[in-house]
């Protein structure tokens, strides 16, 4: 099949924040300095020769995007300044606006101030539409619930809605990518499901992929040494990094066994439980950790404590500031909940609460959120590419 050559890969990279790199004269310094980079996935050189040459379908079935950690040890040794783990950032939002189907992603990268608008308009609209349904008249009635506010259902079906529309857009953008590296390891279905075999090293590619490395953060802890000793433990990337994934899933497992517990009849909506519970303790613990992760992410940006943390783009500030919203809204309605009687400002902390935490799920597939998409299926493919290479597949 011929090869299709785009002679604007670069200026359109370049877009997403690849600004230096056409100074790389690939010497090849990047690549052997990276921690990460291994025979069955070498970067950043190669990556960067794939979009010098215009190859825009190498690039985006390069799983090797997101094996990167950001830590900037390429960049720190490049002899011309390409900037090497900025390239390597700048791809992956370019591949997030690539796999995703509406062009939402590509404004809010390329236009940060068409895309910070776009936020708040989304964030004003859920929060319009919930008002329009909340029951105004009882926030002065000691008796109405916090959670009562905006009706159940209303909050049920929107989040509902806003899941089923998040999933649609991410399937899109995870089925074109699997697409594209597949086509570019040479890896077919038969390769995975095909015999006993195979399904044995898939079920490894996905314990390593979900469990070793998405929760462990193995590799990011152990070989990522740009930080681990001169970086106080509070601030090393990997833990931080961790600290804020274990948050996020805690706090969605902790919904879970809130609604479990609703459904069953243990307890109401709304109705202060005590902390011991189950959900109310994963909760509070797993905001914590979030609020952690996020605020010590955010400082780190703020100070430009590294060379990654040195070139914020306004979608980096876009996902954390909303994650941050989410997890403060979230503990001051906590306190609320426990107040005898609901303040007035509990009801519109709430409804912020829920706007921004729907904002936050329906721009998963389109902002630096779709990471916890993409980074676990690359690294599926970075982990079965070593299982069939070792088994000389
Ligand atoms: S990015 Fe820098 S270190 Fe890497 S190949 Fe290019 S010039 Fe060499
Ligand atoms: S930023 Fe770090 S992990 Fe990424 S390519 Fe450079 S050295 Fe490797």
């Amino acid at each position: 099949m011929a090869t299709v050559v785009n002679i604007d890969l670069m200026g359109d990279l370049q877009k997403f924040g690849a600004a230096d790199v056409n100074a790389c004269f690939s010497c090849g310094n990047c690549t052997a300095i990276c921690p990460l980079s291994d025979n069955d996935a070498t970067f950043p050189r190669r990556v960067i020769r794939y979009a010098q040459v215009g190859l825009t379908d190498e690039l985006l079935g390069s799983k090797e995007l997101w094996t990167c950690y950001h830590c900037g040890l390429c960049s720190d040794s490049c002899p011309t300044q390409a900037d090497p783990g900025e390239f390597m950032a700048a791809a992956r939002r370019y591949a997030i606006a690539s796999y995703e189907p509406t062009g939402l992603a590509r404004v809010l990268y390329t236009k940060p101030v068409i895309g910070t608008v776009i936020a708040v308009l989304v964030a004003a609209f859920f929060a319009t539409f919930m008002l329009t349904q909340a029951d105004l008249g009882g926030i002065d009635a000691p008796e109405l619930a916090l959670f009562d506010f905006v009706p159940n259902d209303v909050v049920h079906w929107l989040g509902i809605v806003v899941m089923a529309a998040m999933f649609l857009a991410g399937a899109w953008g995870v089925v074109r990518m699997v697409r594209a590296i597949g086509k570019r390891d040479g890896v077919t279905l038969k390769d995975t499901v095909g015999s006993g075999a195979a399904w044995k090293r898939t079920l490894g590619a996905v314990w390593d992929s979900l469990g070793i490395e998405s929760l462990g953060q193995k590799r990011f802890r152990d070989d990522c040494h740009d930080d681990q000793e001169v970086e106080p433990l509070w601030r090393r990337r990997w833990l931080v990094h961790a600290l804020t994934i274990w948050g996020f899933l805690g706090l969605f497992g902790a919904t879970l066994i809130d609604y479990g517990l609703e459904l069953l009849g243990i307890k109401e909506t709304g109705t202060p439980i005590p902390l011991w519970y189950p959900s109310r303790a994963l909760g509070t613990v797993a905001g914590l950790s979030l609020m952690y992760g996020v605020t010590v992410f955010m400082i780190g940006r703020w100070k430009k404590w590294s060379t990654a943390q040195a070139d914020s783009k306004g979608s980096d500030w876009l996902f954390l500031s909303l994650l941050w919203i989410t997890g403060f809204t979230g503990f001051v309605i906590e306190v609320a909940l426990y107040m005898s009687a609901p303040p007035a400002w509990g009801y519109w902390v709430f409804l912020v609460h829920v706007a921004v935490a729907m904002e936050l799920m329906l721009m998963l597939p389109f902002t630096k959120f779709a990471h916890a998409m993409y980074r676990p299926v690359a690294l599926f493919f970075y982990a079965l590419a070593r299982e069939r290479s070792t088994a000389g597949a």
